[in-house]
């Protein structure tokens, strides 16, 4: 009995010194919690939008490029999205891009207003009322119809002088694009418009100067109206204007949201050029690696990497004439459209919040949860 009572005792005196533990231990995490509440720092968010990019032109990466892994690959969850737009079945970019930068479907042709071409707030607008800046590269002119969605407002993406004209009202603060001559108009010079905003404009090269200072802005615009195709001299426009997007964020302290176009994969979808949407695949493939590779360093960055819709009708099938399967070894790169396709196309993440994106969905939903990763 005697022995019985010290075990109780005993083993009172341990449910104590557990109970005094575990409470330590909540207030200690309750103080971690406190902490981590004060140091949160909203993630960067790097949205890579591959222009007319759907699953056979991911796959070419694999059967046409050098790599063995293909940076894709490194993305920790997968989805499709279904890319329509309130007009039509089959989108085109204005819609699509319309669809990821206010979370809003419209008509094609439209570029950041709704199906009533009522203006809607997009997404550099939103974040930068929570802290952020925004940049926007693309391989292409800046007014073309997927960048310009991430700032101008207007129903018809064909007027890129009006484009042009808005891009000093957006919160945007790093361009690396083509796209001077939309800029300089008979009625006016928008390129002063935006140097009164406090941009540097260059035209010649993609650096940012040692010397700038917080409050400075930034557009590298090539002098022509678009950006060359990767087979004829474009070198490391893609990877060079990233690197100088990150050095210019980070100078800034400030947590970013840029948006990166692979612009012409789509150019070469129409074209039904096989050769010239692989280069330009190829090409967007090292600017994602390059995200991850700072996303994996950084480790409070988001990497979402997805497309507004299929181009060409795109398909790497086997010889149409064998039915053998003999000749299942030579993939016959092939087009069934010179527009764009229903298909569903690929969406993938990486970074903290990544498991958001997994799923099939709609092209709006990007939108939802672009905004979602922000407390
Ligand atoms: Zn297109």
């Amino acid at each position: 009995m005697k022995q019985r009572n010290q075990s109780s005792k005993i083993i009172l005196t341990l449910a104590g010194l557990f109970l005094l533990f575990s409470c330590s231990h909540q207030r200690s995490e309750k103080d971690d919690s406190a902490t981590v509440q004060k140091e949160y720092k909203a993630p960067n968010i790097i949205l890579l939008i591959g222009d007319g990019m759907g699953l056979s032109q991911l796959s070419a990466i694999y059967y046409f490029g050098e790599k063995e892994e293909p940076s894709f690959e490194r993305f920790t969850h997968i989805g499709l999205i279904n890319t329509s737009s309130s007009s039509h079945k089959i989108t085109d970019s204005g819609a699509g891009a319309t669809a990821f930068s206010t979370g809003k479907r419209t008509f094609n042709g439209a570029i950041g207003v709704g199906p009533d071409s009522v203006p809607l707030a997009n997404i550099p607008e939103l974040l930068f009322a929570k802290g952020y800046l925004s940049g926007l590269i693309a391989t292409c002119q800046i007014t073309h119809a997927t960048p310009a969605a991430f700032f101008a407002h207007y129903p018809d993406r064909n007027n890129e002088l009006i484009l042009a004209s808005q891009l000093h009202r957006s919160p945007i603060h790093f361009i690396a694009a083509a796209g001077y001559g939309y800029f300089i108009q008979e009625t006016a010079n928008y390129l002063d418009s935006l140097r009164d905003k406090g941009f540097i404009v260059d035209t010649s090269q993609i650096k940012v100067p040692d010397d700038i200072r917080p409050t400075d802005r930034l557009i590298f615009l090539t002098e022509k109206n678009t950006v060359p195709k990767v087979s004829e001299g474009r070198g490391d426009f893609s990877t060079s204007a990233f690197e100088a997007a990150i050095s210019y964020f980070q100078k800034a302290e400030r947590s970013f949201f840029l948006m990166i176009e692979g612009s012409q994969i789509d150019w070469g979808g129409h074209d039904n050029d096989a050769d010239y949407l692989i280069s330009e695949m190829l090409d967007f493939e090292k600017v994602v690696e390059a995200a991850l590779d700072f996303a994996e360093k950084d480790g409070n960055t988001v990497v979402v990497v997805t497309s507004d819709h299929e181009a060409g009708g795109f398909t790497l099938g086997a010889n149409e004439k064998d039915t053998s399967y003999s000749s299942h070894d030579n993939i016959v790169a092939t087009f069934s459209t010179t527009g764009h396709s229903a298909s569903l196309v690929p969406v993938m993440a990486f970074g903290p919040g990544a498991e958001r994106f997994a799923g099939i969905y709609n092209n709006t939903d990007i939108f939802e949860k672009i905004l979602g990763l922000v407390k």
